[in-house]
């Protein structure tokens, strides 16, 4: 029996495929860009002293702005 059906026949008739492979340069520059993310900021609450994200509810004692938002249950 011919192999006409194969998966890599049918994977090259529906998807684009590159050409060529990136080259040194191009793949260096796109994995460059990796040093400019940086991890999201993180503050202490002045509520419960924990580390939450900025101008989010704190996820440990539910206060945001000054006053409780929501009520968080606690396991320990
Ligand atoms: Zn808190």
């Amino acid at each position: 029996m011919a192999r006409s059906g194969s998966v890599e026949t049918v994977t090259n008739k529906n998807m684009g495929v590159p050409k060529r492979k990136p080259s040194h340069s191009r793949q260096r520059m796109r994995r460059a860009y990796n040093s400019v993310l940086t991890l999201p900021q993180v503050t202490s609450c002045p509520q419960c002293a924990s580390a939450y994200v900025p101008h989010r509810v704190c996820p440990s004692c539910g206060y945001y702005n000054g006053r409780q938002t929501i009520t968080v249950n606690s396991l320990s």
